[in-house]
């Protein structure tokens, strides 16, 4: 055929040029591991990574290499980010929440060449070091001191960047080399590898910006609380340099205090995390009395957001909850819930009940419900099944996995959520397949009740967990915080389900504790609960333990 378009690479280069020549200006706020604030803008990001791209050549790291981090959300990351995948290396960000030992398995299953951490972390690798089999450089993103003696051959950050060349080309890149390397946090068995490219993270910041997924642009405000050793902060580090948008990064300090006074101070207008950090920003905007005024938006994601959380957003600060779904295999975002034209003419409360879901996919994902056999489920809101994705920034194969065993053999993902779909392609999730309460053979949706639980004025925390049951197998009891200073006795609580769930769903106990099992990245941990509480309604258990 006569005549083409020009081929340019979808590389990350690009999206980091692009926020340089066009929003250079355009402010990149960084709260230091130390406390401080260090302002900067998208040029300089761009000028310090192209120094770091250019320094690790210097340090005779190679293409593919994986190049750890170990980070907070903060401006050096962010150039660590941009430095090592566009020098044709792989940015392998560390959830440093993980335990010990999977710190070590990941680091070296990864064969990470070279670690760059933040001061926190500088015990923790003082601690491993010695089982770090493929780790030829240290980095510490901050000065001297003391500590930093346990660690001889250790490089600091700025004097790294100061070998390198500001204005370095970057390599030559092709769209499918590999970028990042991100791993699940393992809840059952060894984390796994995500090896993203540069090409899905261009597609993905793309399907990310689009106004009915975060709807982002430059005259946004940006705060991704989510963590940048947590998928990629789910992106948004690429997003926004891509729209040229104005972002805040916050650094250790993530309790809700903190964060109110970021938001206030820097006008945030848009902020992204799981549901457990807005608990803490919501009691501090009361105690603070603060009204959050710039606040236009959150993102909530990476576990169920309750719906109360929806309605003190909306009905308190006027801020709109985007409730999103994803998982690090999909870069992560696979849903997320922005009104069709349509609703807007349905009722407050049929507006709310929708928003509730995780949302819809945006272009460039696909989603379906199977069941055991994996015949695919009608999509009409009742029928629940496995939940399949597949798309451009999708998981193929695992990073050092056999090819060829991630996927069914149509090509699609298998999500490990158990979901519906509705005509209009909203996707809800009602469990993560293991965490499912099969009660006389009937399946109970531990995050309703959950999200009933939470309606409570006393709780603070709450988890639905399955309890062995002589007759009915599994019965679904409640695990709950109460807020500080609330009173609240069983029989109140389980009385609250009355009329919200039909009575055989209702739990049978519920048993209140100080705090909730948490992983590496904020989910509950159900499979201690159960160990812990499983035997509750066995008759016996307690005489036998
Ligand atoms: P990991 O898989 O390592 O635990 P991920 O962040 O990849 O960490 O977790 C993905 C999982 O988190 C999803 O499969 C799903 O179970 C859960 N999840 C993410 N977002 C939501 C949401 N909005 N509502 C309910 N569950 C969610």
């Amino acid at each position: 055929m006569l005549g083409q378009m020009m081929h340019m690479p979808l590389t990350i280069n690009s999206l980091i040029d692009h926020g340089a020549r066009y929003h250079g200006e355009t402010e990149v706020v960084s709260v230091e591991t130390d406390g401080t604030t260090r302002r900067t803008n998208w040029r300089e990001i761009c000028v310090r990574s192209r120094r770091l791209s250019s320094a690790l050549r210097m340090l005779k790291l190679a293409r593919g290499d994986r190049c750890a981090t170990l980070a907070w959300n903060n401006a050096r990351h962010l150039e660590c980010y941009f430095g090592i995948s566009c020098s044709g290396m792989i940015c392998h960000t560390i959830n440093p929440r993980l335990p010990p030992e999977q710190l070590v398995y990941v680091i070296n299953h990864a064969q990470d060449q070279i670690i760059f951490f933040d001061k926190t972390f500088l015990p923790l690798i003082v601690r491993l070091k010695d089982q770090l089999s493929t780790v030829r450089h240290l980095v510490l993103m901050s000065g001297w001191d003391e500590e930093a003696e346990k660690l001889p051959g250790l490089l600091f950050y700025e004097d790294v960047l100061a070998t390198g060349d500001p204005e370095a080309n970057w390599v030559d890149l092709e769209e499918n080399d590999a970028s990042g390397l991100c791993y699940t946090s393992g809840t059952t068995g060894n984390p796994k590898g995500v090896l993203y490219s540069h090409r899905s993270t261009v597609l993905h910041s793309l399907g990310a910006a689009l106004p009915d997924t975060l709807n982002i642009s430059a005259r946004e405000v940006i705060m991704p609380v989510v963590p940048m050793f947590h998928v990629n902060a789910w992106g948004v580090p690429y997003a926004a340099a891509m729209v040229g948008a104005k972002l805040v990064l916050p650094g250790p300090a993530l309790d809700g205090e903190s964060l109110v006074h970021l938001v206030d101070r820097e006008r945030v207008t848009l902020a992204l995390g799981v549901p457990t950090i807005w608990q803490g920003l919501l009691a501090a905007l009361e105690k603070l009395d603060s009204k959050a005024a710039s606040l236009r938006r959150t993102v909530v994601g990476g576990s169920a957001c309750p719906p109360s959380m929806i309605a003190e957003f909306r009905d308190k600060y006027g801020v709109e909850v985007v409730h999103a779904w994803g998982m690090t295999e999909t870069s992560p975002l696979g849903t997320a819930n922005a009104l069709l034209d349509r609703h807007t003419t349905l009722s407050d409360e049929d507006q709310a009940k929708i928003r509730e879901s995780q949302g819809r996919p945006p272009y460039g994902v696909e989603l379906k419900i199977v069941d055991d056999d994996g015949l695919r489920l009608p999509e009409d809101g009742k029928a629940h099944g496995k939940l399949r994705v597949r798309g451009h920034w999708v998981v193929a194969d695992y990073f050092g996995h056999e090819p060829g065993q991630t996927l069914d053999e149509d090509g699609w993902f298998e999500t490990g959520d158990v979901a519906s779909i509705n005509g209009d392609g909203f996707m809800t999730i009602r469990d993560r397949a293991k965490d499912i309460i099969k009660s006389g053979g009937e399946w109970i949706s531990s995050v309703e009740l959950e999200g009933i639980a939470l309606k409570h004025p006393a709780i603070a925390d709450a988890a639905v967990i399955a309890a062995r049951h002589d007759r009915w197998d599994e019965r679904p009891i409640l695990v709950a915080v109460r807020k500080v200073g609330a009173e609240l006795t069983e029989h109140e609580i389980l009385a609250h389900f009355s009329g919200k769930v039909a009575k055989w769903q209702i739990p049978d106990r519920a048993i209140f504790v100080a705090t909730l099992p948490r992983n590496a990245t904020g989910k509950l941990m159900k499979t201690t609960l159960r160990q812990e509480h499983g035997d509750i309604l066995v008759v016996g258990a307690d005489e036998h333990g």
